[in-house]
């Protein structure tokens, strides 16, 4: 007899193996078990403990279903580990929150985090996260109090929102709804992957990023964007009734689509665009809100800022102060960086980071006459805001390490090529995407299987007789499919050509 922490989602479960005490996670997705003991309590909540006995043989899909989008209170299983991602609204991080992030992963055996490509927060455990660890995330705003509509903090800014002369302050409204989905629990019904993006017109932009929702900042208010921009597009100077808005319309149609247009999906709720597309765009915002867009609003185009091409330095509207970036090579950050972080931080009395989702990390508010001093400060952390970083341009999925589809170890493999490109320190260094297979997560763009963000070179892991290959587009030219070293050596032979 194994204890067993189930955690439902609608009809579906996720379900962590624990012998005993001792955690272990499985190791491959085709571990099997049985449950026995069914039926659960009705009343199941999420986290809560139940025994099961488990047995080896075959799993039956119909009762245990991975989650589609992992969270913070519903994590699923790598085979490196347990995978918890924590939603960080905007991207901006406090002292207080990166002090209890050091302390959660400490406690649960997680030595590194990964910035998200939505600039949010990935842990890999050996260790599931306890009531304490949730708890003091909690505390601190870096989780909601309700499980049920935590994963929905999922909106994005520019990581200088609220920052830059001559854009918007979204930052309020960022807060403002973010405390609307914390409040409201019937958002729950709303799709996992529902994601909302703010627009305050900053020049370091994150408009190309797909969100179901775009609220982008004017004159008048904020406009609803749904896909496209449009004529129907609509304006209010409350966002958080335009969020409500939608939300109700979606849960009032969503019905209808469900099972429909969303079979080949794992979760069953559909996608926001799956019932907008289902009901049309002009019925779906019909009477949405009281206020259509008129001629005479004009998109607000910022008018200074700038960004340096040698550092990674932003403006802000305190001229005294700057945005500085920092290169997270893969997006990752040990412990013992955020806590070098963290000293640092306080020293020169800065508050707060904001993660990108260029899987890079902003330090706000830096006072240019301390540029100097906290360069070296954070050299020896050591964290590198140097713009030519070999490992700027570097995406990698978690490839065969953390996912199911990989076909190929795309992390390792991006880690190998950042050490190679590391010794041609003069070079400037194309953008290169590593995917463990076509699906390209690490950075999709237009939807979950768009294309690549423009990458100057993309290689796709492909399986070729039970060995790892990839296809490489360069510079978009289409190369062989070549084993991972050839791959690399291939990069680097590009490169010094480029270069020469
Ligand atoms: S791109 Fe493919 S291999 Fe990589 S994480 Fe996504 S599904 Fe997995």
């Amino acid at each position: 007899m194994w204890e067993s922490p189930v955690r439902f989602r609608g009809c579906a479960a996720t379900v962590m193996l624990r012998f005993d005490s001792n955690f272990q996670p499985v190791r491959t997705p085709f571990f099997s078990i049985i449950l026995y003991g069914l039926p659960f309590p009705a009343t199941h909540r999420n986290g809560a403990n139940v025994t099961v006995e488990l047995t080896a043989g075959l799993i039956d899909k119909s009762i245990v279903e991975s989650v589609s989008c992992p969270g913070l209170f519903c994590p699923t299983i790598a085979a490196d580990g347990i995978l918890t991602r924590i939603r960080t609204p905007g991207g901006i991080v406090s002292c207080i929150q990166l002090a209890a992030l050091a302390r959660v992963m400490e406690r649960s055996g997680c030595s590194q985090l990964l910035i998200t490509n939505r600039a949010n927060i990935q842990l890999r455990s050996v260790q599931n996260l306890t009531e304490f660890d949730l708890n003091d995330l909690q505390e601190v705003g870096l989780a909601a109090r309700n499980p049920d509509v935590d994963h929905l903090r999922n909106v994005m800014t520019s990581p200088m929102a609220g920052l830059e002369l001559g854009a918007f302050d979204v930052v309020p409204a960022l807060r403002e709804i973010e405390r609307f989905i914390c409040e409201t629990p019937k958002l729950a019904a709303l799709s996992a992957k529902f994601s909302i993006g703010i627009d305050g017109g900053e020049l370091v932009s994150v408009r190309d990023r797909a969100n179901d929702i775009w609220l982008v900042a004017e004159n008048r208010g904020y406009r609803l964007v749904l896909g496209e921009e449009s004529p129907l597009d609509i304006v209010s100077d409350d966002p958080v009734e335009l969020v409500r808005a939608v939300a109700d319309r979606y849960l009032q149609y969503a019905d209808q689509v469900v099972n429909k247009s969303v079979k080949h999906r794992r979760s069953r709720k559909p996608r926001l665009r799956d019932v907008i597309e289902h009901i049309g765009k002009e019925r779906f915002l019909d009477g949405l809100v009281d206020c259509r867009i008129s001629e005479d609003t004009a998109s607000h185009v910022p008018t200074l800022g700038e960004l340096d091409k040698t550092e990674l330095l932003h403006s802000q509207e305190d001229l005294d102060r700057i945005g500085l970036e920092i290169v997270c090579p893969l997006g990752k950050l040990t412990i013992e960086q955020i806590n070098g972080l963290i000293a640092v931080l306080e020293w020169f009395d800065l508050g707060e980071i904001r993660l990108t989702p260029w899987q890079t990390l902003l330090i706000p508010n830096v006072l240019r006459s301390s540029l100097k001093s906290i360069k070296i400060a954070l050299s020896e952390i050591p964290l590198n805001p140097n713009a030519n970083h070999p490992a700027r341009g570097v995406v990698a999925c978690s490839g065969k390490s953390g996912c199911a589809s990989a076909a190929t170890h795309a992390q390792e493999h991006a880690q190998r090529l950042i050490t190679q490109l590391t010794k041609y320190p003069d070079r400037s260094f194309p953008s290169i995407h590593i995917s463990g297979c076509e699906k390209l997560c690490a950075q999709p763009r237009g939807g979950d299987t768009g294309g690549s963000m423009g990458r100057d070179i993309v290689l796709i892991g492909r399986e070729v007789d039970g060995a790892e290959r990839y296809s490489i587009e360069q510079y978009g030219l289409q190369y062989g499919l070549l084993c991972p070293d050839d791959a690399i050596a291939q990069i680097i032979t590009s490169l010094n050509a480029k270069n020469d």
